[in-house]
């Protein structure tokens, strides 16, 4: 038996550094990470198992895993996905780092993304479209959000969770068409045909493909409105207008793109390649065999600097470095200066005529009176209570007693209470996150706002009060 080389070997958590958040989808959070053993940077995207179980979206998960491994490493203008690994509670995938952020922020930089911009990625964009199309596979998503930089600014498609596999060859006619239930994708380029009769179909992706052209030369996206109901109208009607002085070529080439029937849609009716839209005279002169270094977006300083993860880090991913991760490394500073803002008065130094006065009102007209047995409410505020990645957000309410109850303040319901012993500790991470201790549990907490120096702050004067030993 051969040994297992470094490529074949399974991966742990702790084979990687994982330094800052590079960004949070609806269930993943994706981190920038250093391979222990080459030192190479990764975004590892982390997916909390019983999440995606809740949310139903298991299939959307192993979808993107699936088209990932489809594509391989065989198109430079997709994210690679490198490894796949999970733990008992995560599913870790270790993609290619983004190291220049989306298109979306540099198309909204006007003075930098000219035509000339364009017209290189859009054909890029082309390129990569081809590709996923000749596997048979349409993304169903595109959108300038997922289409992001690699270090050397070459375009790299992401996010294909909202793929549809048609086959792993080059599809035929009849196969371009796929029911589906419901409408996938992003409002603003989302097809007619989705919103009619559900269907997608490879000429999809080329509608959005014309709506990203459209946003590439102009700044705009072509279909806007107040709501979704609203972008869907104008989507069915066709309505959008170029503003004045967008080029000409690029706005024959979108209206062209920009066609209700799929089956119009320029490329629609090309046998191999988008050859028709590779001819446009949009993209005259461009040789898609090689299309050169990529216009000069940035600096490589105008990138993210060189290492993003500090030294001193330890491998591997625990809550707890989850968190600080979070935190820590996007507002460092933030614990010093709230620290300094606290304030001198003990909240347990009250008066038994201040108690009575503030029971009373508090029995009047504090919603959460009902929760705390009649004892005085000495601070409360909305604390996330995190389990795993996730967090339900809690009224808690520290009350004398001591008692640090906490209530569901959308069901109203008391949840329960954190017990009280000479054992009870805080701990403050930083600014938003702390841990109560107890002998039998660790209470992780973030308070949304900020103030989780606060919050230990009150609940230590509050057990020196009752514990004074
Ligand atoms: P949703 O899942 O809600 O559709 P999403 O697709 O943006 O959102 P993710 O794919 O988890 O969710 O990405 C979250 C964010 O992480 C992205 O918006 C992006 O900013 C960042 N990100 C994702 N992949 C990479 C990558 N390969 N390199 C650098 N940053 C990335």
């Amino acid at each position: 038996m051969t040994p297992p080389t470094e490529e074949s070997r399974k991966r742990t958590p702790t084979d990687y550094i994982f330094g800052k958040v590079l960004g949070e989808g609806s269930f993943s959070t994706v981190y920038l990470a250093k391979d222990v053993h080459t030192g190479k940077e990764f975004a590892i995207k982390v997916l909390e198992k019983s999440h995606i179980i809740r949310e139903k979206k298991t299939e959307y998960v192993m979808r993107e895993k699936e088209v990932l491994r489809i594509l391989g490493n065989s198109c430079p203008y997709f994210v690679r996905l490198f490894w796949t690994f999970q733990d008992r509670d995560r599913l870790y995938f270790v993609l290619s780092y983004a190291k220049n952020g989306d298109i979306l922020t540099q198309i909204d930089n006007r003075k930098t993304f000219t035509i000339h911009c364009a017209r290189y990625y859009a054909a890029e964009l082309l390129l990569g479209i081809e590709f996923l199309h000749d596997k048979g596979i349409i993304h169903r998503d595109l959108k300038p959000e997922n289409l992001l930089f690699d270090e050397n600014w070459h375009l790299l498609i992401t996010d294909l969770g909202s793929a549809k596999i048609l086959s792993s060859e080059k599809p035929e006619a009849d196969k371009s068409k796929t029911r589906r239930n419901s409408f996938v994708g992003t409002a603003q380029f989302v097809s007619p045909e989705m919103l009619t009769d559900s269907q997608s179909s490879f000429e999809s992706d080329l509608w959005a493909f014309g709506c990203i052209l459209f946003q590439m030369v102009c700044g705009e996206m072509p279909f806007r409105g107040g709501s979704e109901y609203l972008v869907f109208q104008k989507i069915l009607k066709l309505e959008y207008a170029f503003p004045e002085g967008f080029d000409e070529c690029a706005k024959d080439l979108v209206e062209s793109l920009l066609v209700i029937e799929p089956g119009k849609r320029l490329g629609a009716a090309d046998e191999r390649r988008y050859s028709s839209i590779r001819q446009h005279e949009f993209f005259s002169g461009r040789n898609f065999d090689d299309l050169g270094p990529p216009p000069k977006l940035g600096d490589e300083c105008d990138g993210l600097p060189e290492s993003e993860i500090p030294d001193y880090l330890e491998p591997g991913l625990d809550e707890e470095k989850a968190s600080r991760l979070q935190f820590d490394l996007l507002c460092p500073g933030e614990m010093s200066v709230r620290k300094k803002s606290l304030p001198n008065r003990k909240i347990t130094d009250l008066s038994p005529e201040e108690i009575c006065e503030r029971l009373e009102a508090q029995r009047k007209g504090n919603a959460y009176h009902s929760f705390v047995e009649d004892n005085l409410i000495l601070k409360q505020g909305f604390v996330d209570k995190k389990k795993g990645f996730f967090a339900k957000r809690r009224m808690f309410l520290l009350t004398l007693g001591p008692h640090l109850y906490y209530v569901d303040p959308v069901t109203m319901t008391l949840k329960g209470e954190i017990p009280w012993s000479n054992d009870l500790k805080t701990e403050a991470k930083n600014f938003k996150t702390f841990f109560v201790h107890t002998p039998n549990r660790k209470y992780y907490l973030e308070d949304p706002d900020g103030y989780a120096l606060e919050w230990c702050k009150v609940i230590d004067e509050v057990k020196s009060h009752y514990f004074p030993d």
